[in-house]
């Protein structure tokens, strides 16, 4: 881990890697990555690194695990042991099935399970390079895995966290500002607005609520756009061309 920073806003108002307050970090997706998943997605943020395969819908296993009017989401979310700087130990963590059952839930609102009961839609996330935010970072790769897959959604899930550094509140912690900055505070949304995940970590004002969260709709709705190209390339592309991409 880097040593604390003396400041982690200079003087000139900005953070220690070159971004403002209201800047989220660089973001790279690519879609249909792993051609076995039904769909998949390649996403960079920042330094983060995340890889997410979706399967289904297909039948449930265990059976008893089916349910008779909609189908079953599973959401598993795992940190490869070498994505982080102190190895992470495999295996499911208290960390791990909390991130994953809170982006589950963040998912629900959004995926029309009911068309297909009996089944399961399972959503696997492999966080390869973890550099804070890797839960928001899941949740938009994932967004665009199940849109690959043609799950039918109401809509795109988006999701970024803001956080308060220096006492100031800035949009999508890195790691240096997660460690040392006071607050961290991620947020899923539909396409509408809608909040469908709230965590806090830290402690902050009503108004520094307020004041963050008009940052983490402007990130969404930058997110977003960023997840809507990609797909429109992909789902847009004459077929004729994709041939002759592959
Ligand atoms: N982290 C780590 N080891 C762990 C868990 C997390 O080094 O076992 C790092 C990793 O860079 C992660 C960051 O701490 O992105 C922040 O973790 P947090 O639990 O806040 O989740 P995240 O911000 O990644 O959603």
């Amino acid at each position: 881990m880097s040593d604390k920073p003396e400041k982690l806003i200079t003087d000139d108002g900005l953070r220690l890697d070159g971004r403002r307050a209201d800047e989220i970090r660089p973001m790279k997706i690519e879609i249909g990555v792993l051609s076995r998943a039904d769909g998949s997605c390649y996403l960079e943020w920042g330094r983060n690194k995340i890889l997410v395969g979706v399967f289904g819908p297909r039948e449930a296993h265990p059976r008893r695990s089916q349910r008779a009017d909609t189908a079953v989401i599973r959401y598993k979310y795992n940190m490869a042991s070498f994505s982080v700087e102190d190895r992470a130990r495999p295996g499911p963590s208290r960390r791990s099935i909390e991130i994953s059952k809170v982006s589950r839930e963040a998912f629900e609102p959004v995926i029309m399970a009911e068309l297909f009961p009996k089944t399961a839609i399972d959503i696997f996330v492999e966080v390869l390079q973890a550099d804070a935010g890797t839960r928001t970072a899941a949740i938009n790769a994932s967004s665009v895995a199940l849109a690959d897959a043609g799950i039918p959604m109401k809509g795109l899930i988006t999701s970024c966290a803001f956080g308060k550094i220096d006492g100031k509140i800035v949009l999508d912690l890195n790691k240096d500002e997660d460690n040392y900055g006071d607050a961290d505070f991620p947020v899923a949304m539909t396409q509408d607005g809608e909040i469908t995940l709230v965590q806090m970590d830290g402690h902050l004002t009503p108004e520094e609520i307020r004041e963050g969260l008009e940052l983490v709709k402007k990130g969404c709705k930058e997110i977003l756009e960023i997840q809507q190209a990609v797909l429109r390339k992909k789902f847009e592309t004459p077929m004729g061309e994709l041939a002759e991409e592959a």
